[in-house]
């Protein structure tokens, strides 16, 4: 049985040789399956491509995917999902987060019959306070209102088999979060634990509008409270409205009449307010609408290396 392990790459060049190294390491001593070891090139603009050829004409279980633009690592995981040939499919970072150790967990639970195995972080060493609020504050999000339920406290890394790669292929969806739409999915899912280590070298590349926008494509993706509320928003604004027309004509006919601009401008605003919010909403969906009908590609291939040959220009 074959096994592919995904890495996405950008800018990765002080990680790589390392990573290759300790990855060989752990997949040399499992002993009962090969390996495919897929580098998913995220068009990376430091040395990173180099080195990957080399690995490449090193090992020929190495195959490298090269981006002709930055789109991302769920792209990049995404790509790797697509032409795995394994009878399952792991990920791992490059920065070497995720010990390649846990290959062997993954598999050992994998083996007891389940589709997909996540790894749920116990610990984060070396991440900024901010990063480990944000994660809790998501995954917090996500399994309250959205109909996916996640590991609580987060998983980069997981393990499928052909089922699952099989069903996610059939997903064309681009503004979403590949790990909630294999947590969608379905099938037999169980966790493992492990500690997700700091960097080995650079920095990472998620930047806050990053962020923000994988939050953003999740909850849409996957809740339609944002666009449902809007009705029930608008609803209580008009039974606002409503109390406060009989509050006005209480005090008219009280003989102390409610004096005009202040009590106009705070309605104004208020409501102002809350239209420009419904209709943001509104437009977020609206304009993923038109970019999934768009039909782009979610990424493009400048080259492929496989078995010591290089196709180009190939896209999906
Ligand atoms: N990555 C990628 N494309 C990007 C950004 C990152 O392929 O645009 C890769 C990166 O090389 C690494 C993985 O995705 O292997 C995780 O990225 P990073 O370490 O920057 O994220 P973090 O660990 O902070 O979540
Ligand atoms: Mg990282």
């Amino acid at each position: 049985m074959l096994i592919s392990i995904i890495f996405p790459v950008y800018n990765e060049k002080d990680n790589l040789n390392e990573l290759y190294e300790r990855v060989t390491e752990v997949v040399d001593a499992i002993k009962d399956y090969r390996f495919e070891l897929i580098f998913v090139d995220d068009c990376s603009q430091d040395e990173s491509s180099d080195i990957l050829k080399d690995l490449h004409l090193k090992d020929k279980r190495v195959k490298v995917f090269r981006f002709a633009r930055n789109s991302g690592s769920h792209a990049a995981v995404a790509c790797g999902l697509h032409h795995c040939q394994g009878d399952a499919v792991s990920v791992l970072a490059a920065d070497l987060q995720d010990p390649p150790s846990i290959m062997t967990k993954l598999i050992e639970e994998w083996q007891k019959g389940v589709n997909l195995v996540w790894a749920v972080r116990l610990e984060r060493e070396g991440e900024r306070a901010s990063t480990n609020f944000f994660s809790k504050v998501y995954y917090a999000i996500m399994n309250r209102f959205t109909n996916v339920k996640m590991p609580p406290k987060g998983a980069d890394v997981f393990l499928a088999d052909r089922a699952v790669i099989d069903a996610f292929k059939k997903v064309p969806e681009k503004n979403s979060s590949l790990f909630m739409t294999l947590a969608w999915l379905g099938f037999k899912q169980s966790s493992v634990g492990y500690v997700k280590e700091a960097r080995h070298q650079g920095e990472s590349k998620w930047t806050l509008t990053k962020k923000i926008k994988l939050a953003v494509d999740s909850l849409l993706s996957f809740s339609d409270i944002p666009i449902r509320y809007m009705s029930i928003v608008g609803f209580f604004i008009a039974i606002l409205g409503f109390l406060y027309a009989l509050v006005v004509f209480g005090a008219f006919l009280m003989g102390t009449p409610v004096e005009g601009w202040a009590s106009l401008m705070v309605v104004i605003l208020v409501i102002g307010g809350v239209q420009m919010m419904m209709l943001g909403v509104l437009g977020e969906y609206l304009w993923r609408t038109y970019d999934e009908s768009r039909r782009r590609p979610m990424y493009v291939l400048e080259y492929v290396l496989e078995n010591n040959t290089i196709t180009e220009a190939v896209s999906r």
